[in-house]
């Protein structure tokens, strides 16, 4: 006697888990990888009668690869899920890579598993939900009314190991056929590589929990043991204050300090003259998201020593604390990815402020209001010695600029009001990114100013360094925001702006001559400067101060 499960197998319309999910592989190879395939008509590779039959391979090569992977979870209960996981994934990265150029790589995967609520907002956009209908909602509306075959377990589980190997042979037979133009391909446009689509997301994916599993499980590392407050502090009823702006999407190309021809940063300019701003003009970021940025700037390891580093390490914000000193993080932004977990963190991006905060966000001046109330909640022990302020900006975030700058900074118009950038002219965008500098200049030159105060009506001997997490495309060459692997990124999304105001208190305080600073603006630096410059701005001793790297140094 027949059993039900296999009648069913004979039923019309009822479909078997291996077919849908090799229907599934074929859709995603073509029609969810539109932004390779655009990339691919334009390189000089694919032209000709050659270059189509290879485009064709490279086609099956990848409905290949996902029916080798998506045949192992072929499975009647889980096909359904894992085409609704799968199209969602690919919609959405076709759609950022086709809207900004982007590329899907562990960090960009990084970033979006660390978007909150309020960044999801201010991407979603109507081209996004099209994306979604077209490219997940048409397949999905048919997929899941078929009905599927169940069959006992070990019969579904040979079936998906076949199909798996069926797919790996026709994998290896493709590789093998083209070889030699996959090889150059790759070789000479490796961003090809990050555009398959969702291959990059399930690799990325991948590589990011392979990498952060293993060093959340590590031991945190203590760094900076023998930290104490070098001579300067000996005998001085005065102490050092300082604010260290984080900035958030600033590029060097677009401040009026490193020769942009736009007045972006006038407020900066006058405090300039006046002799206590010094303003860096050939500082490169760690990273291109703030993901990589962030947490490498306080690194004592730098670039090279932070991405390869099997273990967590403490930062300069322990460091700082360990000297003795009171350390505060304000957070305008998405958090301070695990920086400040033991320091003191005020979140301001949530406060409700009127005239400062609208819809769940905050402008970056919400940070100096009740500033004087936070310090004096320190721990008076701490603040006795000296106080260090972190301001996490939220600066030039995009795509929304237009959302970055209130309506007395808007001395660019009209700006592109919206967060779909293609919808702007180039003019409207740079509009509303230049407002976004602007506003950032009023910021840092009225925190200069709020710290000039307490330089000379309080005993603060008073300093801000500011220096942006990494830079944004602009629609040069068609790209767009950041995020870019190094390697790959223009020097839009990697040169930032840095500057550093040192009040006269301050410059008596560390011996470090402005005039100097000034003459030396031009050299070359990165994140990895940071670490040992506000060691030796701050006075403090220990073995992990590397002199060489400390860009006040030649000028004390
Ligand atoms: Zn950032």
């Amino acid at each position: 006697m027949r059993s039900p499960i296999d009648e069913s197998l004979n039923l019309p319309g009822v479909w078997r888990p291996g077919t849908l999910v090799l229907l599934l592989s074929c859709w995603l190879a073509l029609a969810g990888n539109l932004p390779l395939w655009r990339a691919l008509s334009v390189v000089p590779e694919t032209s000709g009668w050659r270059g189509v039959l290879f485009s064709l391979g490279f086609a099956v090569w990848i409905a290949a690869a996902l029916m080798a992977l998506l045949s192992l979870l072929a499975w009647p209960r889980l096909v359904k899920p894992l085409a609704v996981l799968v199209l969602l994934a690919a919609a959405t990265s076709t759609y950022f890579m086709l809207q900004y150029s982007v590329v899907i790589d562990a960090t960009m995967m990084a970033n979006v598993f660390n978007t909150d609520a309020r960044e999801v907002r201010d991407l979603v956009s109507w081209p996004l939900l099209l994306s979604f209908v077209v490219l997940a909602g048409l397949p999905l509306w048919w997929l899941l009314r078929r009905k599927i075959v169940r069959r006992p377990f070990w019969s579904q589980a040979w079936r998906n190991g076949l199909g798996a190997l069926v797919a790996v042979g026709v994998l290896a037979l493709v590789t093998l056929a083209s070889f030699q133009d996959l090889a150059s391909l790759m070789r000479n446009h490796k961003e090809v590589r990050y555009l398959i689509n969702p291959l990059n997301v399930i690799y990325a994916s991948g590589k990011l929990l392979g990498d952060r599993i293993p060093r959340a499980r590590r031991q945190m590392q203590t760094i900076g043991l023998d930290v104490k407050l070098g001579p300067s502090y000996t005998g001085q009823q005065r102490t050092p204050l300082v604010v260290m702006v984080v900035g958030e999407t600033a590029r060097a190309a677009n401040f009026s300090l490193g020769g942009y021809a736009r007045p972006t940063n006038p407020e900066m300019q006058q405090l300039k003259a006046a002799g206590g701003l010094t303003y860096f003009s050939a500082v490169h970021s760690c990273g291109t998201n703030t993901q990589a940025s962030l947490p490498c700037m306080f690194s004592h390891l730098g670039k090279r020593d932070y991405e390869s580093a099997s273990q967590p390490f403490e930062n300069l914000l322990d460091v700082l604390q360990r000297a003795g000193l009171a350390v505060l993080w304000l957070d305008n932004q998405s958090g301070c990815k695990d920086l400040c977990e033991r320091v003191t963190q005020v979140v301001t991006r949530t406060l409700e402020a009127p005239g400062l905060c609208e819809g769940g966000e905050c402008l970056d001046e919400i940070m100096l209001k009740d500033l004087d109330e936070r310090i004096a909640a320190l721990d008076p022990a701490r603040r006795a010695r000296g106080v260090v302020v972190v301001m996490h900006q939220m600066g030039s975030h995009g795509p929304a600029y237009y959302r970055r700058s209130p309506a007395g900074y808007k001395k660019f118009l009209p700006e592109c009001s919206t967060n779909v950038l293609q919808n702007c002219t180039r003019e409207q965008l740079l509009n509303a990114y230049d407002n976004s500098v602007v506003y950032t200049d009023h910021v840092l030159a009225s925190t200069a100013r709020w710290l000039d105060e307490k330089a000379r009506v309080g005993n603060a001997d008073s300093a801000m360094v500011y220096v942006s997490d990494h830079g944004e495309s602009l629609g040069e060459n068609n790209l767009y925001l950041h995020g870019l692997p190094y390697a790959l990124a223009p020097d839009f999304q990697t040169h930032v702006p840095m500057v550093t105001w040192l009040s006269a208190a301050m410059q008596k305080r560390s011996g470090v001559r402005v005039s100097c600073l000034q003459q030396q603006a031009g050299e070359p630096l990165t994140h990895d400067n940071l670490f040992h410059s506000l060691l030796g701005l701050l006075d403090l001793q220990t073995s992990l101060y590397r002199k060489e790297m400390d860009w006040f140094a030649p000028c004390r």
